[in-house]
C-alpha cells in the first residue's frame, strides 16, 4: 500500500519538481555514488578494499531519443574501459530503456551488442536489469538472443513478484546462465504480480532454489535478512559450491550485513549507481521503506 502510494506519487509533476530540487541534499546522496564515473570508481575502490565487489550502474531510463541512447551506450563503453584501466573489481548493470528500447527494439539490440562485445574484449560482464512488466517479454527475448554470442558476459534479472518468473527461469536455464534474483521494485497490477509480501518472499526463496538446482550462477540480491537465512539453509542443504552464487545489495543499504557475509567467505557485491538522472531510482528506494520518506519529509521541513 505504502509502496504503491509512493511509486504513484513519484509520477506527479509537483512532487517530482520538489524532490528533484531538494532530493540530493535530503537523502538521495545516500543511494547514489556521486554524479560522475570518477566518483563511482572512488566508491568502488573503497568497497573493494573492504572485500566487496561492485556492479556499476549509470543512472538513466526511459530514454526517448536515439541520440540519448547512443550517449548512454558510449557511457557504458567508457565505464568498461575505466574498470579495465583502473583494475577495480567491478562489472556493469544496465537498463534496456536507457539503451533506446522505447525508440525501437532494434536500437536497444544494437546498443546491447556493442556493449556485450566490449565486455567480452575486456573480460568483464554486463547484467541487464529488469524494469517494469511492460518490457519483461522483450527484455527476456533480447537477453536470450544476445546471450548466445556472449554466454560468459551477459546476465539477466528475474523478479519474484511476477507470476511468470518461475516459467522464465525454467525456459531460460537450458543451458545454465547467470541470473540475479530480486523481489521487484516497480508498481505492478495484481494481474501480473503477487500482491502479498509473503507470496513474494516465498517465491523469492523458491526462485533461488530452482536457479541453483538448474545449475545457474545465481546472484542473491536482497537486504532481507530473514530471506538470506532461508537461502543459506537451501544452499547448505543442496551443498551448493560457493563459486555458484553471490550476495548483492544496493549502495547505501545494509553494508555491514554484506560485509559480514564477505568475512564469512561468501562473494559479496554492491550495486553502485551514479549520475545525474537519479530521480526514478530514488523514488523506488523511498517506496521500499517508509523510514526513507520520513527522513526526506523531516529534512524538507527543517530546511
Ligand atoms: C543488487 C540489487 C539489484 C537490483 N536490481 C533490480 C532490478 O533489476 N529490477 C528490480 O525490479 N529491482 C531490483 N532491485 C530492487 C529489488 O527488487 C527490491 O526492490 C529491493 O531490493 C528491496 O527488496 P528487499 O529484497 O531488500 O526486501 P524488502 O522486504 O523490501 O526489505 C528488507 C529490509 O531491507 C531494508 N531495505 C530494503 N530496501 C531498503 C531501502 N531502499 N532503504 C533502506 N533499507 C532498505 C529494510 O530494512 C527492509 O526491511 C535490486 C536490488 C538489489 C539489492
Amino acid at each position: 500500500m505504502f509502496r504503491e502510494m509512493v511509486l504513484g506519487l513519484g509520477n506527479n509533476r509537483a512532487v517530482s519538481s520538489v524532490v528533484k530540487r531538494y532530493g540530493m541534499q535530503m537523502g538521495a546522496a545516500r543511494f547514489v555514488a556521486g554524479d560522475s564515473l570518477t566518483s563511482a570508481i572512488q566508491v568502488t575502490r573503497d568497497l573493494n578494499r573492504r572485500g566487496i565487489l561492485v556492479t556499476l550502474d549509470h543512472l538513466g531510463e526511459a530514454v526517448r531519443e536515439e541520440r540519448a541512447a547512443t550517449q548512454a551506450r558510449d557511457s557504458y563503453l567508457a565505464m568498461l574501459d575505466q574498470i579495465a584501466s583502473t583494475q577495480v573489481k567491478a562489472n556493469v548493470s544496465l537498463k534496456l530503456t536507457m539503451m533506446g528500447l522505447a525508440v525501437s527494439e532494434e536500437l536497444a539490440r544494437q546498443n546491447l551488442i556493442v556493449i556485450a562485445q566490449k565486455a567480452q574484449e575486456a573480460k568483464s560482464f554486463v547484467r541487464i536489469d529488469m524494469e517494469d512488466s511492460s518490457v519483461t517479454s522483450v527484455t527476456v527475448a533480447l537477453f536470450q538472443e544476445i546471450w548466445r554470442q556472449y554466454p560468459a558476459h551477459l546476465g539477466l534479472v528475474l523478479q519474484s513478484y511476477l507470476y511468470r518468473s518461475q516459467d522464465d527461469l525454467k525456459q531460460l536455464s537450458d543451458p545454465p546462465k547467470n541470473f540475479r534474483i530480486v523481489k521487484g521494485a516497480y508498481q505492478e497490477p495484481v494481474s501480473v504480480a503477487f500482491p502479498s509480501k509473503t507470496d513474494v518472499d516465498d517465491n523469492y526463496v523458491e526462485l533461488v532454489k530452482q536457479s541453483l538446482d538448474l545449475g545457474n550462477y545465481t546472484a542473491i540480491a536482497t537486504h532481507d535478512e530473514a530471506i538470506i537465512g532461508r537461502v543459506l539453509k537451501v544452499i547448505h542443504h543442496l551443498d551448493v559450491p560457493r563459486d555458484q552464487f553471490e550476495f548483492q545489495m544496493l549502495y547505501g543499504v545494509k553494508l555491514p550485513v554484506l560485509e559480514q557475509l564477505a568475512r564469512e567467505g561468501y562473494t559479496a557485491r554492491v550495486y553502485v549507481p551514479f549520475g545525474q538522472d537519479w530521480y526514478a531510482y530514488y523514488v523506488r528506494r523511498i517506496a521500499e521503506r517508509p523510514a526513507n520518506l520520513l527522513f526526506f519529509a523531516r529534512a524538507l521541513i527543517n530546511r
